[in-house]
């Protein structure tokens, strides 16, 4: 079950701030509160999935293509292209997915090393 009360739900709604990035009627990006790297947006569809896995399950192909590109859309506006970026998406508990919410994250700005 989507928890409603976790902290994404509530950015997206405006109940709690975020370092916006982007944002239209589908999707928000905004700024990781603690960067793993120089450069670290995360991507959330403003849907109520839960992770990658529930985003694929039960989003349409339009939204999931659309979600997809975006993200790449972003991440090109962000200047990550030329010199490479990574893309993250943490699934429950042994992905150590923190926040209920589907989200990527984009990291970039540094050579990020192996996993
Ligand atoms: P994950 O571990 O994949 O669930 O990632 C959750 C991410 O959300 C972590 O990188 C956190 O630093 C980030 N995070 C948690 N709370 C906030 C917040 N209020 N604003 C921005 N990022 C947040």
């Amino acid at each position: 079950m989507y928890d409603n009360n976790n902290i994404f739900a509530k950015i997206i709604s405006g109940e709690i701030p975020c370092k916006e990035v982007y944002q239209d009627e589908k999707i928000l990006a905004f700024e990781d509160v603690a960067p793993a790297a120089p450069t670290h947006v995360l991507v959330v569809p403003k849907g109520e999935y839960i992770s990658f896995d529930d985003f694929m399950q039960n989003a349409n192909a339009e939204q999931i293509a659309g979600f997809f590109a975006k993200t790449r859309q972003i991440a090109s506006d962000l200047g990550l292209v030329a010199d490479g970026y990574r893309i993250v998406m943490n699934h429950g508990k042994n992905g150590n997915q923190t926040v209920p919410h589907f989200h990527v994250h984009i990291l970039g700005g540094k050579q990020l090393g192996g996993l």
